[in-house]
């Protein structure tokens, strides 16, 4: 019998280095795949349909959850985002455990529907700190700035509800860190029916 594959659920307001601290978590992990999502959002630069996500119109979108096919979904800034049922089964059904990136709310539906999900936020050191993050991009105008920043506070306040808060003070040890708290999660007696029956048939 194969070990249980887990459902790991990683959130953090923009600006936390989310997306850098998950490439290099999965370079470092060969059990782990990243439940690709669907949005209606437009597809940025450097983005490719099928692999950052599945890229929908809204009349798809609303299909899918009519049809049953979205196991979680939000309204973010006006998109909508969803986790694929599909997505996660093909990655469970290969035995490897699904990495959902996803914001709050969906992280707080996940958790009703998957008791045994585990939750990861990543903080960032402070509010100060993120500020002077998205300012230090460049990209962004001081309004959009202080409104992200807002909508940080209020991201922050959900934290409380996850498994494991990671502060990214530093890229690698939020790395290590992730790393860590996945490996102790996969090791969680529940998960490990598979090794213990093995060992017990083993000794019959
Ligand atoms: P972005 O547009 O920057 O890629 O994502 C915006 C936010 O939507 C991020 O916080 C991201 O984690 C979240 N997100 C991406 N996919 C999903 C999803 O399937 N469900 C939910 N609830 N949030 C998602």
């Amino acid at each position: 019998m194969e070990n249980k594959g887990l459902l790991f659920v990683v959130s953090a307001p923009a600006g936390c280095g989310k997306d850098t601290i998950l490439g290099e978590f999965f370079k470092r992990t060969d059990t782990a795949g990243y439940a690709v999502s669907a949005t209606t959002r437009a597809m940025r630069e450097g983005e490719t349909d099928g692999v950052h996500y599945h890229f929908l119109s809204v009349d798809d979108f609303k299909k899918k959850i009519a049809n049953g096919e979205v196991l979680e979904y939000t309204e973010y800034c006006g998109n909508f985002y969803g986790t694929l049922k599909k997505s996660v089964d093909d990655l469970l059904e290969q035995g490897k455990d699904a990495v959902l990136k996803i914001e709050v709310e969906g992280a707080m539906n996940i958790r009703k529907k998957f008791a045994d999900a585990c939750l990861v936020f990543i903080l960032p050191p402070s509010l100060e700190v993120l500020e002077n993050r998205l300012r230090g991009r460049g990209t962004e105008t001081e309004e959009k700035i202080l409104e992200r920043t807002a909508q940080a506070k209020t991201e922050l306040k959900f934290a409380e509800n996850y498994d494991y808060l990671i502060v990214n003070d530093d890229l690698n040890e939020a790395v290590e860190d992730l790393l860590a708290v996945f490996r102790a999660e996969k090791l969680r007696k529940p998960r490990r029916e598979g090794i213990l029956k093995s060992i017990e048939g083993e000794e019959s």
